[in-house]
């Protein structure tokens, strides 16, 4: 082994066994060297948004489970539990106003026809909650209607059974001194129908029956036919101490004293 060899690993055995502490770089921050990733951030997400599993990422509720919820709501009986409710806080109110009003004041009750007053729900469940104005429709043997069932050809067989809750309303009204008003988005050529309807499921005498005419202006909402029907009424001297419908737009546009919404999930008019 020559002079340097041995000198190397004299060294190299001499090595002291202390460890030097690891040189810390300083953390620094640059911003500019980032903002390349910055920029690809919104390209990730959406990159990870496409790729997740179907199940996880949100889309409407699907419709099959949608139509076994209202069906389920109708025929659980909460609906009716829901629709009596209603009725009874406007009798309540219909019954007050006639305790207390000044003698000879002409009190009225204002009242849509369907889902307020008659049910179209054979129709409704006829077509799995679609709506088909011009179909036709027959009952079959047991009075239910075939499918699909028109909306139209529904409304002139006039076999909508009643809201029981809102017929004992109106015939309570009746006896109470209470002027009934029908006021619906029917078509006046759906008149004599509907008052065969009304009639055969036991409605007590109304004042009047207001329908929309058969030619006329489009309308953006039902509450502008009914609304200015209402302020008619007002503009004969009558109080309308409770107005009662299933939409919105039957309620809305004032002239009411009081207004009740029935529950409706199964359709919406504007
Ligand atoms: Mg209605």
């Amino acid at each position: 082994m020559t002079a340097t060899r041995q000198t190397r690993r004299r060294r190299l055995t001499r090595r002291p066994l202390t460890r030097r502490p690891l040189a810390l770089r300083p953390l620094t921050f640059r911003p500019l060297a980032l903002r390349p990733l910055a920029l690809l951030a919104p390209a990730v997400v959406a990159l990870a948004l496409l790729l997740q599993p179907a199940a996880l990422r949100a889309e409407p509720r699907n419709l099959d489970l949608v139509t076994q919820e209202l069906t389920a709501y109708h025929d659980s009986g909460a609906y009716a539990v829901e629709l009596a409710e209603v009725d009874q806080q406007a009798l309540q109110r219909i019954e007050h106003r006639a305790a207390t009003a000044a003698p000879g004041a002409k009190l009225a009750l204002v009242l849509d026809i369907d889902e307020t007053s008659v049910s179209n729900w054979p129709d409704i469940v006829a077509n799995g909650f679609a709506f088909l104005p011009n179909a036709p429709c027959r009952l079959d043997g047991t009075g239910r209607p075939s499918s699909p069932c028109g909306n139209n050809a529904w409304n002139g067989l006039a076999a909508a059974p009643a809201i029981e809750p809102t017929l004992a309303l109106a015939k309570r009204a009746a006896e109470l001194g209470v002027a009934i008003f029908f006021i619906t988005g029917r078509h006046e050529h759906e008149r004599a129908a509907t008052e065969k309807n009304l009639r055969g499921v036991g409605y007590p005498a109304w004042q009047q029956l207001y329908l929309q005419p058969d030619k006329g202006p489009h309308l953006a909402s039902a509450a502008d036919f009914k609304a200015p029907v209402r302020a008619r009424i007002e503009a004969q001297g009558y109080s309308i101490v409770a107005n009662i419908g299933d939409q919105v737009s039957d309620l809305t546009g004032g002239h009411a004293e009081a207004v009740f919404k029935l529950p409706n999930p199964f359709y919406r008019i504007k």
